[in-house]
């Protein structure tokens, strides 16, 4: 493997944000989870630094905002991300993809990213199905916020595919006598995946069956219909951003919950590539909670 370039340097950033480090790290593996997931391994010199960083953050939602160069470019990988912007017009400018990071694996010195294949359009679904050994991955952070509350009497989990691996993690880092409720919409029974979860939580599976990602009400029925546990729960809702939406008077007026105790936030928006999905975040229709619109 090449000699990776200098880091650029750390910037304080707002707590459970990215901090503008970049990783350089090199494709080792890849393995099919399901039907519509990939899994990459990535590996290099870089690991260490970036393990430890992973490590300090203690989140079971750890994520990291990947790179993509413009095509047209002739660079020689890896580059400095932050350098070459400096060179480039701002149509040439790269953009960058959110995912979480699964698992560090210090056995085998790897970062474990799991991605929805979600066709052809995009950029980081098609890089990962199309992804072998030599690639680089060159991203920054990581970011996140969430651990699952200790305190809590009991948790839900409810998200799509693309919350799948945080939600796994989190799951995994429960006590064994945790219970509650995890509610995950895949497409259907393929993309189902073994989640190692104590036998007081309840994971439903819920199918689409076709029905195009980020337009079905199946979260939010399922979540309506549940019969409520007793106690204070600690729940993480993540996934598409209108499905997420739809999930707020459900939580925070039907069940009166708190903003403290829920994680929510979408992770990608239908119709929206994400650099126009992260701008959004900026006006009304891209925030969970508008500033002028209680919760
Ligand atoms: C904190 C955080 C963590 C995330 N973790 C993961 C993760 O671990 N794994 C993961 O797969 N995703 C994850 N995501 C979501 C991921 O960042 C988005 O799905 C992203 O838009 C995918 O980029 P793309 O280049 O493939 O598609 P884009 O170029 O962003 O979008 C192209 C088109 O595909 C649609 N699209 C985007 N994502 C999906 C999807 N999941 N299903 C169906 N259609 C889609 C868009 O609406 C758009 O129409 C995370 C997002 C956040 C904010």
């Amino acid at each position: 493997m090449q000699t990776q370039p200098a880091a650029a340097p750390a910037r304080p950033g707002r707590s459970g944000r990215p901090p503008r480090v970049q990783t350089n790290l090199q494709v080792t593996r890849t393995e099919w989870l399901s039907k519509h997931m990939v899994r990459v391994y990535a590996s290099g010199d870089a690991f260490e630094s970036f393990a430890e960083r992973y490590a300090e953050k203690a989140a079971t939602d750890p994520y990291i905002k990947i790179f993509f160069l413009d095509p047209s470019l002739d660079v020689e990988l890896p580059v400095n991300v932050a350098e070459l912007k400096e060179t480039l017009p701002a149509d040439k400018l790269p953009v960058t993809r959110t995912y979480t990071v699964r698992r560090v694996d210090r056995e085998t010195r790897e970062v474990v990213v799991d991605f929805v294949v979600h066709g052809e359009e995009g950029l980081a679904g098609p890089w990962a199905a199309r992804a072998k050994p030599g690639d680089w991955m060159m991203f920054n952070g990581p970011g996140g916020a969430y651990r699952p509350d200790p305190e809590a009497d009991w948790y839900l989990f409810a998200g799509d595919d693309s919350a799948l691996p945080a939600v796994a993690s989190a799951i995994e880092a429960l006590s064994p006598d945790a219970r509650g409720h995890a509610f995950l919409e895949v497409d259907s029974e393929a993309d189902v995946q073994e989640l190692g979860t104590p036998a007081g939580l309840q994971v439903h599976w819920l199918f689409r069956h076709g029905q195009t990602p980020g337009t079905a009400t199946m979260l939010r029925d399922a979540i309506s219909a549940l019969e409520w546990p007793e106690g204070r729960v600690d729940a993480f809702v993540h996934g598409e951003r209108g499905e997420v939406k739809s999930l707020r008077d459900v939580l925070f007026k039907d069940h009166g919950l708190s903003r403290e105790q829920v994680s929510i936030s979408g992770y990608w928006a239908y119709g929206r590539a994400e650099d126009a999905f992260q701008a959004e975040k900026r006006t009304p229709v891209g925030q969970i909670f508008p500033e002028n619109e209680p919760a």
